[in-house]
């Protein structure tokens, strides 16, 4: 498993290398496979592992915590705020603030933390993103909490690549007017047009890990 991540890893590493100079972080997303499958891509050099739910991250951070690499974990699921606490400590960048009480809670427990302000981009209720009219405030809400916001994050809107394209721009637009470096959009099946448009942290699972159960 560890061969095949890699090679898969350095494949899509290559593939970015040609649509960009930019540098862009492949996060692992290893959601639905057990620790040793989190284990394996470490181990194959991605350092960058997201997880979307706390249950399965708590654990698996557990699992990985006595090795010779640190994972850098990724939190890139819709988090409740009873979930921060445990969360607080193992999580290096939170990708999903979408409201003001998530906000408030990640700073309280997470003082200074590194965060990615999450806009809805397709406009579809329960997939988590605050209104993209509503990022400006948010971000300075995070800023006033004490937090640092690196950038902003978005799920691409279903359908085609090219249908996510639209939203990426937006995430990317709406990035550079306020200043921000990181632009965390893209999954395995669209993450060609998000490097296009701009994506600094690219979250891929199928095409790295294979299948979740
Ligand atoms: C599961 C998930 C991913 C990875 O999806 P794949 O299609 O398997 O690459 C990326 N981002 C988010 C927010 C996810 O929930």
């Amino acid at each position: 498993m560890v061969e095949l991540v890699a090679e898969r890893a350095d494949r899509l590493r290559a593939r970015i290398r040609e649509l960009t100079d930019r540098p862009v972080t492949l996060v692992a997303v290893t959601k639905g496979h057990p620790p040793e499958i989190a284990a394996a891509a470490l181990a194959a050099g991605c350092v960058d592992l997201g997880e979307s739910y706390a249950q399965e991250l708590v654990p698996k951070a557990a699992a990985l915590a006595d090795g010779d690499v640190a994972p850098r974990w990724h939190f890139i699921g819709r988090l409740q705020s009873n979930k921060v606490r445990a969360l607080a400590g193992i999580v290096t960048l939170w990708h999903t603030i979408d409201r003001d009480s998530l906000a408030v809670e990640v700073a309280r427990r997470s003082p200074g933390a590194s965060v990615l302000v999450q806009l809805d981009l397709a406009g579809l209720p329960g997939r988590g993103g605050c209104d993209p009219a509503e990022v400006p405030a948010l971000v300075g809400r995070c800023r006033e909490l004490g937090l640092d916001v690196r950038g902003l994050m978005g799920v691409g809107a279903p359908g085609t690549p090219e249908d996510a394209r639209p939203g990426f721009r937006l995430l990317d637009d709406l990035a550079g007017e306020l200043g921000l470096d990181e632009r965390s959009m893209g999954m395995s099946g669209d993450l060609e047009v998000a490097v296009e448009q701009g994506a600094t942290l690219v979250r891929v699972g199928t095409a790295l890990v294979g299948p979740r159960s």
